[in-house]
This record gives structure tokens, sequence and C-alpha cells, in this order.
């Protein structure tokens, strides 16, 4: 598995890597001279420098929550952390001109503070990324359950029990397009299982999709 792991990162960040080295190589060997097209491959390079670092920031995230022998544990507050995340995904919101329906409860949870933080944000990034333009994000949130279901792209069938796999993303184009690093559900499920959280997923191609996290153990 960790032999699989550093092959599929290595590749992952290669690719983003060899693009950079291709733009300054043009820019420093003079093919790319005029103005206009330094500034478009100076953007591709900070595009391409930026997702080698999400990849990175995950890829650390997971190999910290695997290698954490001791959790420290405290009183959660899951209705403000949800309120916080949202709050700073307002610009893709907007830009994006989602709506967002919740049914909050104020719900505390015993658990690490990041973990909680890191569940919670990679859904709702996903519901986000993965949906369409005027799209809708439903968000419940009770003391059994947190769901987010978006009116996205949806993930076919054949493919819902592997997203959860790290590094896998469906239709490999259209992904990178929106810049995952297919790590994200790896982290959700790693922290449910940490917790002996229930992960349901629900998803219709086009339609969109559902993430439930049940508190109740399994
Ligand atoms: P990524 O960083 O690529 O989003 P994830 O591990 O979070 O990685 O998700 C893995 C893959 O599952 C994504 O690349 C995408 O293809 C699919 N996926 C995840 N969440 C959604 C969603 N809400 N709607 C549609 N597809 C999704």
């Amino acid at each position: 598995m960790k032999r699989e792991f550093f092959a599929n990162a290595s590749h992952e960040l290669k690719s983003p890597l060899t693009s950079i080295i291709g733009y300054q190589q043009m820019i420093y060997e003079g093919i790319i001279d005029d103005e206009i097209s330094i500034m478009e491959a100076t953007q591709k390079t900070i595009k391409e420098a930026s997702r080698m670092n999400k990849i990175i920031i995950d890829m650390l995230e997971l190999s910290k929550l695997e290698s954490e022998i001791e959790v420290k544990k405290e009183i959660v507050k899951i209705n403000q952390i949800v309120q916080d995340i949202l709050n700073n995904y307002q610009s893709e919101i907007g830009s994006k001109k989602i709506n967002i329906f919740s049914n909050i409860i104020d719900m505390n949870l015993n658990m690490n503070l990041n973990h909680a933080i890191e569940l919670i944000r990679n859904l709702i990034d996903n519901a986000i990324k993965y949906n369409k333009e005027n799209g809708i994000i439903r968000i419940i949130l009770n003391n059994q359950l947190f769901s987010i279901e978006d009116t996205g792209i949806g993930i076919p069938l054949e493919d819902q029990i592997r997203v959860f796999e790290r590094f896998y993303r469906v239709d490999k184009g259209k992904s990178k397009e929106v810049g995952g690093t297919g790590l994200g559900l790896a982290i959700v499920k790693h922290i449910c299982s940490i917790y002996k959280f229930e992960l349901k997923l629900e998803s219709k191609i086009n339609l969109g999709t559902k993430i439930t996290v049940f508190f109740t153990m399994k």
C-alpha cells in the first residue's frame, strides 16, 4: 500500500512540476518573449504550483492522521465549524451562484478539533466544486448525523466505492479542471474510521450527490 501511495503521489506531483519546468525554461530561453505570453505562462506556473501545494498539504494531513497515536479530544461545536467553513467559502459559493439550505441545530461532539474541521471542510469543498452553476446545497446537522447534498455532476455507480481511495478521481479530465487532489474523501473516510462514524454515499449521475456521516457508532 505504501509503495502504491508513493508511486501515485510521485505521479501526481510530477505532472504539475513538468509543466512548471517547461514554462520557466521557455521564458528563460526566450522562446516565450512577449509580455502577454510571459504573463500567461507565469499564471499557468502559479496554477500548477498551487496544485502541487494542495497535493502536499493533503498528503501531509493524511500522513499526520495515520501517524497519530494519541488523539487530543475536546468538546467541539460542530454547528459553529459548519458555519465558519461556509463563511470561508463565500466567494466560491457566490461566484457559482449556489443556494445553501440548512437545517442545523447546536451540536457538540467530543473529538479532535482539526479532525472535525477536515471532515466537514472536505465535504463542503466537494459539494461546491462539483456543483453546477445555480446549484443547491442542503445541509442537515442534528444529534445523529451530518448530511450534505448537492445538485452537481454526480458520481457514476461503478466509481462510488472507489472515490474513497487515495488519489482516485472520477473522469480525470473534469476533476483536473476543478483542481482536486483525490485525497479529500480518503481523509474523510480515515477520520470517520477513527471515531467509528458510519459514512454513506448516495449519488446519481447528473443529479447530485449526498454524503451522510452518522455520529452513532456502526
Ligand atoms: P478531489 O480532491 O479530487 O475532490 P476527493 O477525494 O474529495 O478528491 O474526491 C474523489 C473524487 O470523487 C473526485 O475527484 C470526484 O471525481 C468525486 N467526487 C467527490 N465528491 C463529489 C461530489 N460531491 N459530486 C461529484 N463528484 C464527487
